[in-house]
């Protein structure tokens, strides 16, 4: 399965992002606004400056307490995001997740941000195939 077949299936492939220089509290606003676990921080909506997910902002607020909600994300976000490509096979990705312990991976192509998936979509996209694959394979042996 690939990156685009997974980016298909998902009800809503827009990506939220949050530019640079936005409040920490403001971040937190929009992850439980959208009912998500992390937001691409970018300029433009195509560029990636970054990426927040819930997981550095409790981090934080943890370590210093509500003070970091006043500040820009630009300190506690990851700068250095991996990201994959439309072409990606799903394993190899799910893979990358697993390696670098994050659950979100940017999509994007010719340097621009086109998509976004969670650990949750793979997961989903891969078992809907183990199911199909289960089918066809029920209906081979029942055909003998
Ligand atoms: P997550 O599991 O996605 O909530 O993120 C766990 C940690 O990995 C957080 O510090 C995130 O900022 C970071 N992170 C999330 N996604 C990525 C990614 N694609 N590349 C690099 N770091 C990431």
């Amino acid at each position: 399965m690939l990156v685009s077949q997974i980016l298909k299936s998902k009800s809503d492939d827009g990506v939220v992002t949050l530019p640079p220089g936005t409040a920490v509290a403001r971040v937190a606003e929009v992850l439980s606004a959208r009912r998500i676990g992390a937001v691409v921080i970018s300029p433009d909506g195509k560029m990636l400056s970054g990426i927040v997910s819930e997981r550095d902002i409790v981090r934080e607020v943890g370590r210093r307490g509500s003070t970091c909600l006043a500040e820009p994300v630009d300190a506690i976000m990851t700068a250095k995001v991996v990201t994959c490509s439309r072409a990606d096979d799903a394993n190899g990705v799910l893979q990358k997740m697993t390696d670098g312990r994050f659950r979100h991976i940017p999509v994007v192509e010719a340097g621009e941000l086109i998509g976004l998936i969670s650990i949750g979509d793979v997961v989903k996209a891969r078992l809907s195939e183990l199911a199909m694959e289960k089918d066809a394979l029920e209906g081979m042996i029942k055909g003998f």
